[in-house]
């Protein structure tokens, strides 16, 4: 007998297991099935082998805003032992004088900073936070809460209201063009900039202007989860567990099965099909669900031809420097700014603009551009994550995917590398000429090798360009979490409104699974239509 769910998730990332908590608290019977020895995806956290006691962060630290995620009330995530701290010095971007740009958690101290390199940019600062608080509560977040509208009827809302048409109009532009017309200090533009490199948008896209302001308004600050990032994991099984979830590891689908034109279930090779009577949901990127999983008798032509045409960003993926240490990193420019000894991300090698599309140049050639790089030392802010007295610090790089034309070549040239992150490092630090107890480095290879769903190391799953975005995100026609195959549903960062631990794709795809299955659940948001609407 083939053991039957009601639905079963393929992945357990954390979009794939806050989908599989929403449905257990609706009464399903679910199952995860997941790759890897342990759950958590992106939430991952290691313990070094050869130091015990020290851990690294592998994939996700910088985590945005969780507690304010409805799917961190719903799921009661605190009950289940999460725990996110959030540093008053959120950033902090060093420049090579010795100065630092800073943002805070309070916006008056944000401004203070900006002030000092330049007012008016400062005062542009205050200005655009001002108008875009209530855009984005009104309409961004909801946006981002929801299943994405098809552009003209999302377009025709937004028009019917002044906040609408303000936000239609800042995005017509792109983020580059939005800094260049309203700021003027090459740091402060830099740095605005690369707030949207971290949200991954190709700078020169017209249609993302209003990413820099939403960034500027949004009371999301970046949080860390005390006990590394898989403890974010832990408290997201424990949710699954509690609302009767299964979630099995060292288990990946080979096919999906399919009976009378719907997707009835798995194979997974090992053991007999496991069945599910109401719907299989991937968290999977489109190439593994629809090109690997599918029978190509049940994909029509065209959609397979999307499929394959969905694109990865080209200045997505990572490379890391992680280290050990006996003391944490101690700036230079901590004599005059002794705050920067509390600073939670730190930015270094970032002086001005013109290092954006000399970085794009470099990742085309797939060549590794200048170091610009940022991270933290998270035993700062949690003990946990070290020995008593010791200390994990790491800088992360955007670099290429195919380095020299072939992402094998990293194998080679990562430790080397890695010996020029820390040189920068030093340069800024001078304690960790003699800090340094180890180190170790990752590559964007690496992090396909870890998550093959991060196909090409890009770690959002897919770019936001050839408008693979809301609606159409991964591609027309498999939008809104809804595939052409009943029974089969997407949940994972390659569905709106991307990838980052947001959670959303798995929160918006239960709210679509559910409403299929006239099951609902008072913790539904309203319509996005009549959200809009109220404009
Ligand atoms: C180096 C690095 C740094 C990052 N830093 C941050 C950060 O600071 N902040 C932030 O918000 N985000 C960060 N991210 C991005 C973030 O980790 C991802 O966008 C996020 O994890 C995507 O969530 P997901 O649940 O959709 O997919 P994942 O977290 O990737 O989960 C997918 C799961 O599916 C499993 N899987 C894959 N293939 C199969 C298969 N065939 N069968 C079964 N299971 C399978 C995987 O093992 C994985 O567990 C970072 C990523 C990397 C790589």
């Amino acid at each position: 007998m083939a053991e039957t769910y009601d639905a079963i998730i393929l992945g357990a990332g954390h979009n794939g297991l806050i989908l599989a908590g929403y449905l257990g608290k609706a009464g399903l019977k679910v199952l995860v099935l997941e790759r890897k020895p342990v759950a958590g995806g992106g939430l991952s956290t290691l313990e070094d082998p050869r130091h015990p006691g020290f851990l690294h962060n592998a994939h996700a630290f910088f985590l945005r805003a969780i507690t304010a995620m409805p799917w961190y009330r719903d799921l009661e995530l605190e009950r289940h032992g999460a725990r996110l701290i959030e540093p008053e010095l959120n950033v902090a971007l060093l420049t090579r004088d010795g100065r630092a740009l800073e943002w805070w958690t309070d916006f008056p101290r944000t401004y203070e900073s900006f002030s000092r390199f330049s007012r008016r940019d400062a005062d542009a600062l205050r200005r655009w936070h001002d108008e875009f608080v209530p855009i984005v509560e009104g309409v961004l977040r909801p946006e981002a809460e929801s299943p994405p509208l098809p552009p003209e009827q999302r377009r025709a809302l937004l028009m019917r209201s002044a906040q609408g048409r303000r936000l239609l109009e800042v995005s017509a532009m792109s983020p580059l063009d939005f800094v260049q017309r309203e700021f003027e200090h090459p740091t402060i533009q830099a740095g605005l900039l690369f707030f949207n490199g971290l949200r991954e948008v190709d700078l020169r896209l017209r249609g993302f202007g209003h990413h820099i302001p939403a960034l500027l308004a949004s009371p999301a600050k970046a949080q860390m989860a005390q006990g590394g990032s898989a403890a974010l994991a832990r408290a997201l099984e424990a949710a699954v567990h509690d609302a009767g979830g299964e979630i099995r590891t060292m288990s990946a689908p080979k096919r999906l099965l399919i009976e009378n034109g719907r997707v009835v279930g798995v194979e997974t090779g090992a053991r007999e099909d496991i069945r599910a009577r109401h719907l299989v949901a991937s968290s999977l990127n489109p190439h593994q669900t629809f090109l690997e999983l599918l029978d190509t008798a049940f994909l029509p032509p065209f959609l397979r031809d999307r499929a394959a045409a969905f694109a990865y960003n080209l200045v997505a993926p990572l490379f890391a420097l992680n280290l050990i240490l006996k003391e944490p990193p101690r700036y230079a420019a901590a004599a005059h700014h002794p705050e920067l000894d509390r600073a939670f991300m730190v930015i270094m090698g970032l002086e001005h603009l013109d290092q954006f599309p000399e970085m794009i140049r470099h990742h085309e050639q797939g060549r590794v551009p200048p170091p610009v790089m940022w991270g933290a030392c998270p035993t700062l802010f949690d003990t946990s994550q070290a020995p008593p007295g010791l200390h994990t610090a790491f800088m992360w790089e955007k670099a290429p995917y195919r380095l020299h034309g072939d992402a094998a070549n990293w194998d080679m040239a990562r430790d080397e590398h890695g010996r020029v992150l820390l040189r920068l490092w030093r340069s800024h630090a001078p304690n960790l000429e003699e800090a340094v107890i180890d180190s170790f480095t990752r590559s964007p290879l690496d992090v396909e090798r870890s998550l093959p769903n991060m196909r090409e190391g890009d770690l959002l799953v897919g770019g936001f360009d050839r408008g693979q975005v809301g609606y159409h995100r991964p591609f027309a026609g498999a939008g809104q979490y809804r595939t052409h195959l009943p029974g089969l549903y997407l949940c994972g960062a390659s569905s709106h409104p991307g990838g980052n631990v947001t959670g959303l794709p798995g929160y918006n795809a239960a709210q679509v699974v559910l409403s299929d299955l006239g099951l609902g659940g008072d913790w539904m948001p309203p319509p996005l239509e009549a959200r809009l609407g109220r404009l």
